[in-house]
């Protein structure tokens, strides 16, 4: 059959193509280790948010392989009807336990989580407070809701302190934010904005999307490494687990309004119980080897000191996002395919997922990385800094 033209359609990726926004599929060819193929040829990964190399781990797969020989490929089903398995309930005991919370729920990804949480609690006549650079998710959550949204300086609490103050005759006041922000690898300040919240009477959701499995002493997070309480505490199987899926965790009378509530958990079919199964498997093995994170946290360090040594300007963050900011899009565009020609793959981030002007290569490190590999990213960040004029 054929089609008719669309000339708005057309007119706007030509506009996204100008100003060096077009965004296209890259083909991987190969399981998710360290080095991959990519259409053909074999590129080091530096841009990945399987932090601990946990999506490759034999003990995950063989894991996974049993349960979809036991219980299919598909769970037939949202949670609420015939989709809900042992599996599914184990993990979510394994997270609570993981995260130290009275209760959890599991939802099929973070996104969903992180939409269906705060479109669930903060009500009309309600007010959300959140972080300006909080995650997409987040902020469609916002979007859902009929609360009100009063969006706050990124991590500026003086700001959110006066926010506070505006909405204080609300009815429920909810801080929302990152507890790493996933673009430049910075923590919100929890102590303090754990501070206000007490003082205003506000509840806090933290994402701890990129900080589980990462930060804290035995990985739990966000909470384990500045030893404070929030109220829900969202976050992913996707990232340092090495699986998919997303969770809540909080008290048990949060997590069953959810269950009650959360549209994206009650219209959604839930995960694939093999799924599920290897990230219990993983959750064990995180709190069992303390070696993946400790060979993470020094990665990150290596990498951080040598791009600091070759000319970077990067932020000390415990966590393993290095951003590299380059600026305009169509330049960064160009950085990351002169990184692809020195066989590192890092995609550029630009907007909207970045603010204007700030387009950047997102570095990430793996607990899987080698010495080996750490050198050769800042070797290619040494050739095509020179190169650009960057350093
Ligand atoms: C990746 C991410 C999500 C979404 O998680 P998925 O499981 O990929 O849907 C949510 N919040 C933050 C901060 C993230 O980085």
């Amino acid at each position: 059959m054929i089609k008719p033209t669309y000339s708005w359609v057309d007119q706007q990726i030509n506009d996204l193509k100008k100003r060096g926004l077009y965004r296209h599929l890259r083909t991987i060819e190969s399981g998710p280790a360290s080095t991959v193929e990519i259409e053909g040829k074999e590129m080091l990964i530096a841009s990945s948010n399987n932090y601990l190399g946990l999506a490759a781990d034999q003990r995950l797969i063989m894991e996974a392989s049993k349960v979809v020989q036991q219980f299919g490929v598909g769970s037939t089903g949202s949670r609420l009807t015939t989709g809900n398995s042992t599996w599914h309930e184990k993990l979510e005991k394994r997270i609570a336990a993981f995260k130290k919370e009275e209760a959890a729920i599991v939802f099929s990804s973070g996104y969903l989580a992180n939409v269906g949480v705060i479109s669930a609690l903060a009500q009309d006549g309600d007010v959300i407070l959140s972080d300006e650079l909080n995650h997409a998710s987040l902020i469609d959550g916002c979007r859902l809701s009929k609360a009100n949204t009063m969006v706050y300086r990124h991590v500026d609490m003086n700001d959110l302190k006066k926010k506070l103050q505006l909405a204080r005759n609300a009815q429920n006041k909810f801080i929302v934010t990152d507890s790493v922000f996933s673009m430049d690898g910075n923590l919100a300040p929890l102590p303090e904005i754990k501070e206000l919240a007490d003082q205003y009477n506000a509840f806090i959701i933290v994402d701890d999307a990129h900080a589980t499995g990462v930060l804290g002493e035995n990985g739990r997070g966000s909470t384990e490494h500045f030893h404070v309480e929030v109220d829900i505490t969202i976050g992913t199987f996707s990232k340092a687990i090495g699986t998919e899926g997303g969770f809540a965790a909080g008290s048990f009378p949060i997590i069953e309004l959810l269950r009650n509530k959360a549209r994206s958990f009650i219209f959604q079919t839930a995960l694939p119980p093999g799924s599920v199964a290897a990230a219990i498997k993983s959750i064990d093995i995180i709190e069992q080897e303390k070696s993946l994170i400790h060979s993470l946290r020094a990665n990150i360090e290596k990498l951080q000191k040598q791009l600091a040594e070759i000319g970077f300007v990067t932020m000390p963050t415990p966590t393993p996002i290095i951003p590299v900011l380059i600026g305009e899009a169509q330049k960064t565009v160009a950085f990351s395919k002169q990184l692809e020609r020195e066989g590192i793959f890092a995609p550029a981030i630009r907007p909207p997922t970045v603010p204007e002007g700030k387009s950047r290569i997102r570095l990430t490190v793996m607990a899987s990385h080698t010495d080996k590999h750490i050198q050769q990213v800042s070797q290619a960040f040494y050739t095509t800094g020179k190169n650009m004029g960057v350093i």
